[in-house]
């Protein structure tokens, strides 16, 4: 086994797929196996299931599936390489260097010379703001703002001053290759040369899980504009990915659970300076899906503050659906108009602030509150109201929030209860019931095996891989009807003979075609029909064999009599070996009985 493969192998016993998926899926115990609701697919019923003890998923709906790793490459949309490296990272394992393709080893180089070129003029500007004559301005600026030098050094804060070509001059210096310099947004190239793109702003480096700076936000001075500037989009700088202050504060949200998104790099500050250090910000755009996948990983609940204004409260009403689809808590923070979270933590502190979050409002709530507010009780309204609501009502996940939001929404709008209920259901299908169930039930009634000797021996392999060997001994084979399900066998065979009993969980991954992958995995996701009568079935499927070749023989023997009656001798021996076997209590059950 390579390097590479033993830190996968080491992932896999590390990282728990419960305990990821997780992170990302509301998963409820259901018998063996977690089931929650498919974020590959507009599931409504839980059709995604996940087995602790197999370290697998599937979904029964789309039918994707596999391992930890196709999971995060899946909902991360991921690269193999990258998922290793993610999850080596999040369990502290140290991966090797990988033999990579000459354009991946380009991509990974000019990733890494484009962070050093960051941490380069981070380091200039930091210096420039607490030490040079130069950095004075963004001095009183931090004074302003009562920002301390912990929190500048803390958080590398910086000043570019107002000159075309300080940071130009400074990069050359150290011998920077300057196109490169351009490509990471810092410096931009003219007919002749080059100049600086931040000049005469504070500057924030905004870093990435890494503690990486991925690139920079610059505020003005003064009341020119744009007041934020920041990196345009470069290989290591994605503005929907990225977080400001979430390298600094993830521990602090995973300990509390929650995350408090906020909308200025500053407000991160004062809060952090107070104490807090839960918040974020994005970075001078919407929120994105990425976004809240991304704090999913950390925290269980957002907490969004919202800017008082028009524009603050439309954004946080777009970020609803994203929520709501991510199935992720989010509640809304209101404070005092006027305020944001820098002057309002300034002035009433750690505590009040902390009061504000004790009052925030699930984001429905806010939500239908803004929606009501504005209608009087016409008939007119009303019919706005179920035809602006209810599509967003029918994406609530949970059953019990739903119902308490249809009583709220009864009482407020003063539509009666069972009208909005009959409504509901005409938005998609109904939320009720356990579709797993139905789903397990479905597979096992045989529907999608052609034959029931296909369903049952498939399902024997998938729960008792070791059986592969008998069965082909015995010929079970000759069983098989279902071509997928041959192809199943036909591998696993192999494997167990190339490799023994080493690791059955493995297998999935290793079947070639698409389809057989995830007929194993209902399989293995499906309940186990035998459990400690795997022994009596293996009998059971040898006898049928037997039988079966028996009566080929008989017909295809034709006038040789001795040779017939020799034959049926046999099959006499045979059937009351079978008649003593129905009579045990596993040929009782029926199940099997071969015919
Ligand atoms: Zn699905």
């Amino acid at each position: 086994m390579d390097s590479y493969q033993s830190a996968k192998e080491e992932i896999k016993r590390t990282a728990d797929i419960v305990e990821v998926i997780g992170q990302y899926v509301q998963l409820r115990k259901a018998g063996q196996h977690h089931v929650g609701l498919c974020p590959f697919h507009g599931d409504k019923d839980p059709s995604f299931t996940v087995n602790q003890s197999r370290q697998m998923f599937h979904c029964f709906g789309c039918k994707k599936g596999g391992d930890i790793f196709a999971f995060w490459m899946e909902y991360h949309k991921a690269s193999f390489p990258q998922a290793m490296r993610e999850l080596a990272e999040r369990y502290h394992i140290t991966l090797p260097e990988r033999d990579l393709t000459p354009s991946q080893k380009k991509e990974k180089e000019l990733g890494e010379s484009l962070f050093e070129i960051n941490e380069l003029a981070a380091r200039y500007f930091h210096n420039i703001l607490l030490k040079s004559d130069k950095g004075a301005p963004g001095r009183e600026y931090l004074k302003k703002r009562t920002l301390t030098r912990e929190i500048a050094e803390e958080l590398l804060l910086g000043f570019a001053p107002d000159e075309w070509n300080g940071l130009t001059n400074f990069l050359k210096g150290k011998k920077v290759d300057l196109n490169k310099a351009v490509q990471a947004g810092l410096i931009i190239a003219k007919e002749k040369g080059y100049y600086d793109r931040f000049r005469g702003r504070v500057i924030f480096p905004i870093h990435n899980l890494r503690k990486q700076v991925a690139g920079f936000g610059g505020r003005v001075m003064d009341k020119s504009l744009p007041k934020y500037l920041n990196t345009p989009e470069t290989p290591v700088f994605h503005k929907g990915e990225l977080l400001y202050g979430l390298h600094a504060a993830y521990q602090g949200i995973r300990e509390s659970g929650r995350v408090v998104i906020v909308e200025g790099y500053t407000d991160v500050l004062a809060l952090r300076k107070h104490g807090f250090n839960e918040a974020v910000a994005t970075l001078g755009t919407a929120l994105t899906k990425e976004h809240i996948r991304k704090l999913k990983g950390y925290a269980k609940e957002a907490m969004v503050v919202f800017d008082s204004d028009a524009a603050g409260k439309g954004a946080t009403l777009k970020s609803l659906p994203l929520f709501l689809n991510e199935g992720m808590t989010a509640k809304v923070i209101a404070l005092p108009e006027g305020d944001d979270p820098d002057t309002f933590v300034n002035s009433k502190g750690l505590q009040g602030f902390i009061e504000c979050l004790e009052k925030s409002v699930p984001i429905f709530e806010f939500y239908l509150e803004f929606k009501l507010s504005r209608r009087d009780d016409s008939i007119e309204n009303q019919v706005e109201i179920l035809k602006d609501v209810l599509p967003v009502l029918s994406e609530v996940n949970s059953d019990s929030q739903r119902s308490l939001y249809i009583r709220k929404l009864s009482e407020k709008s003063r539509i009666p209860e069972s009208i909005l209920l009959s409504e509901l259901k005409k938005q998609g299908p109904s939320h009720e019931g356990d579709g797993h169930e139905n789903m397990l039930k479905k597979i096992l009634s045989g529907k999608t095996a052609k034959n029931q000797d296909d369903l049952f021996i498939l399902n024997l392999l998938a729960h008792f891989p070791h059986t592969a060997g008998r069965l082909t001994d015995t010929g079970c084979r000759l069983l098989l009807s279902d071509p997928i399900i041959i192809e199943i066998f036909d591998s696993i065979c192999e494997i167990f003979k190339k490799d023994g009993e080493s690791n059955p969980d493995a297998l999935a991954e290793r079947l070639k075609n698409e389809t057989a992958r995830e007929r194993y995995r209902e399989a293995i996701l499906s309940p186990p029909i035998y459990r400690d009568d795997v022994e009596q079935a293996l009998q059971a499927f040898e006898l049928k064999v037997k039988k079966n070749n028996l009566s080929k023989l008989c017909r295809n023997t034709g006038n040789d009599l001795e040779k017939k009656n020799l034959i049926l001798k046999q099959k006499s021996e045979q059937d009351r070996a079978h008649n003593k076997f129905l009579k045990t209590d596993f040929g009782k059950s029926g199940l099997n009985r071969p015919k």
